[in-house]
């Protein structure tokens, strides 16, 4: 998998594109302008793993409450700014760590040109977010979709260009994954910027989950991507532990727990589903990477638990723990899930 390699750029502490491991976003759900709560959902953002935040900048008192808010977390911040720049003029003044700018519903250079000279002064980055659901009716109408966002956000970046500004990112979300596919392939080859890849509004998590993963994972895969956000229509830190199951899916990040677990079939003389729900469980809280296989009998169960740093293999009415290869105990039944966290406890 060879990644395509752009001009990296700091996003608060945090190194987007270049080399730079592919970073994990998130956007907070609660009202920003209720500052206690946003903070709170920061801070369970950061111990899930999530790298960069985005809040949501309705108004001049949401984008006010960012010194505050900033104060009080360590993850590097991102107003996301629509309709009305002088938002993104007090999310900086703020001291905000970057900008989402919608080309879509900000379309005056003399508004872009002010943003970017206070951007520029604070050397904090703007993402062009193109969105396809917001898409002026009149750009375009009768180019394709993947075009059209394409189109949209190189207007804006060969504008700022002129402007001698290039913290740029630039992102391409639909709802369309054939379309966003084809939108970030088209880009890749045009810009030398840093691409934050999303599918917008993609669902309830489990289908959101699958569909961003064909997205992103066909880019990822082909070496297109700097930075991504697992939309989802569920708690934030869902949208975190997706990302990285995609990024862990390709070898291409390493953090928390792994889970293999079997199918469970008619051969399976345990509740394998509610053994591996349990492990779950415990293995979501775990940011060390390791491997846990949960197998419902001994047909597979002992070549992948074997393969797993903490495995079972169950049987009728016991289980072997392996460890790295090696069985290191039989356990009842009743005591599957203390057995294996104990050993997970161990690994870690
Ligand atoms: S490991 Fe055993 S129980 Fe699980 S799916 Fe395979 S054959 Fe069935």
């Amino acid at each position: 998998m060879k990644r395509r390699i752009s001009i990296p750029l700091k996003i608060g502490k945090v190194t987007v594109g270049g080399e730079a491991p592919i970073a994990v976003q998130s956007m907070t759900k609660t009202d920003t302008r209720d500052i206690q709560a946003t903070i709170k959902q920061i801070k369970e953002l950061e111990e899930c793993g999530c790298e960069i935040v985005r809040l949501a900048i309705p108004d001049k008192e949401a984008a006010e409450s960012i010194s505050a808010i900033k104060r009080s977390v360590s993850l590097p911040l991102i107003a996301d700014i629509h309709f009305d720049y002088r938002l993104a003029l007090a999310a900086l003044q703020a001291g905000v760590d970057g900008i989402r700018l919608n080309p879509g519903n900000i379309r005056d250079r003399e508004q872009i040109a002010k943003m970017v000279a206070a951007a520029r002064e604070k050397e904090i980055p703007i993402r062009i977010g193109v969105n396809a659901g917001s898409l002026p009716p009149d750009f375009e109408p009768d180019t394709p979709l993947a075009e059209r966002m394409v189109d949209m956000a190189l207007q804006q970046i060969r504008f700022m260009e002129s402007l001698d500004f290039n913290l740029i990112k630039v992102s391409l979300k639909a709802f369309d994954v054939p379309a966003t596919i084809k939108a970030y392939q088209i880009i890749a080859d045009k810009i030398p910027y840093p691409l934050h890849l999303g599918i917008t509004e993609a669902g309830l998590p489990q289908a959101g989950a699958i569909r961003s993963a064909i997205g992103m994972g066909i880019l990822l895969y082909q070496g297109i991507g700097d930075t991504i956000r697992v939309s989802l229509t569920a708690h934030p830190c869902e949208e975190v532990f997706a990302a990285y199951e995609i990024l862990k899916s390709l070898g291409l990040r390493q953090r928390g727990a792994t889970l293999v677990s079997c199918p469970s079939c008619g051969r399976a003389e345990v509740d394998v589903v509610a053994l591996a729900e349990a492990v779950n469980d415990h293995l979501r809280k775990m940011s060390k990477p390791i491997k846990m296989a949960v197998m419902g009998c001994i047909v597979n169960g002992p070549g992948e638990a074997k393969d797993a740093d903490v495995g079972i293999a169950c049987g009728k009415g016991k289980g072997v723990i392996f460890r790295k290869g090696k069985v290191v105990k039989t356990v009842a039944e009743e005591k599957f899930v203390e057995a294996l966290i104990a050993e997970i406890n161990k690994e870690c």
